[in-house]
């Protein structure tokens, strides 16, 4: 289905990102990882892509809360493939606090990484796209892009802001063949919710996994959290040709949090 078409990954060294990355190599597409983590695990993921599933992939590690880094990640892509045909905006940190409490810091690269990197990536990956008359790009936000929650100014904020680019990107490139789309996960065992789940844990007196339940409880009426697969088999979705006029969207992933 996406054979020789590629794809931007950002965040994609581990959790969401990595199993978007798997489920478009799967399909045949080419692959820019993005993210960080320890360099030989980087490299064998990456060698791993391309001997399991026959693509080429390559890695870049632009720091997302620097503009110019932004850039050349991009700039190596399209040098490299042509093209990026499929923007998967996924790198995203966590932080919570109470506002008052809340370091301007953790603000200033929450909202760096989780809003302001997607503008950027689109902003120099959108021309390619519109030349090529084809395009996906998938923000990936979170039920807190449609709900908050205590202890996230920033994350909430941030994830909004991602929905409402999304909606204005769609606007401006409809008819276009390009379409962009945000999905909103609820929880999804990654590292990034690990801490939480501790700290539930703890102040429970409970162990780890009796932790990861009782967050479950409080907010996602399946109980089960949503697994990195499903995020992936999404993003084919919306690659598909069924999802040519699903665009502007912001669809949630969340065994029914957001339904209550
Ligand atoms: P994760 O911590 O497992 O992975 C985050 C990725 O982002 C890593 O590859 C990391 O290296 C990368 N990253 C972080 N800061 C970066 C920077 N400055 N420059 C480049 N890369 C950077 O987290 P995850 O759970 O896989 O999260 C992926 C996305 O999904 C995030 O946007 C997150 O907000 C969103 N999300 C997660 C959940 C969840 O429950 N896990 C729910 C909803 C939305």
């Amino acid at each position: 289905m996406l054979k020789g078409k590629s794809a931007l990954i950002t965040g994609s060294t581990k959790g969401i990102g990595l199993a978007i990355a798997r489920a478009l190599a799967r399909q045949g597409c080419n692959i820019m990882m993005n993210g960080s983590r320890d360099p030989s695990d980087i490299e064998s993921l990456r060698s791993g892509l391309e001997n399991e599933f026959g693509i080429s992939a390559y890695y870049h590690r632009a720091d997302l809360t620097r503009p110019d880094e932004i850039a050349e990640l991009v700039e190596a892509a399209t040098a490299i493939f042509g093209n990026v045909d499929i923007l998967v905006n996924n790198a995203g940190i966590q932080y919570t606090a109470p506002v008052e409490e809340f370091p301007p810091e953790r603000w200033n690269a929450i909202i760096a990484i989780n809003l302001s990197s997607s503008y950027y990536t689109i902003h120099h990956a959108l021309p390619h796209m519109r030349r090529n008359g084809w395009g996906r790009i998938i923000n990936v936000a979170s039920v807190h892009g449609l709900v908050a929650s205590p202890g996230k100014i920033a994350y909430v904020a941030a994830k909004h802001g991602l929905v409402g680019l999304t909606k204005v990107i769609a606007l401006e490139t409809a008819g276009s063949g390009i379409t962009c789309n945000a999905m909103c996960p609820g929880w999804t065992r990654t590292e990034l919710i690990e801490p939480q789940i501790i700290a539930r844990a703890q102040a429970l007196g409970v162990d780890i996994e009796s932790g990861g339940r009782s967050i479950l409880a409080d907010k996602q009426p399946s109980q089960q959290f949503v697994s990195v697969e499903q995020l992936g088999q999404l993003v084919l979705f919306l690659c598909s040709s069924g999802a040519d006029q699903i665009t502007g969207s912001a669809i949630p992933i969340d065994g029914g949090w957001t339904a209550q």
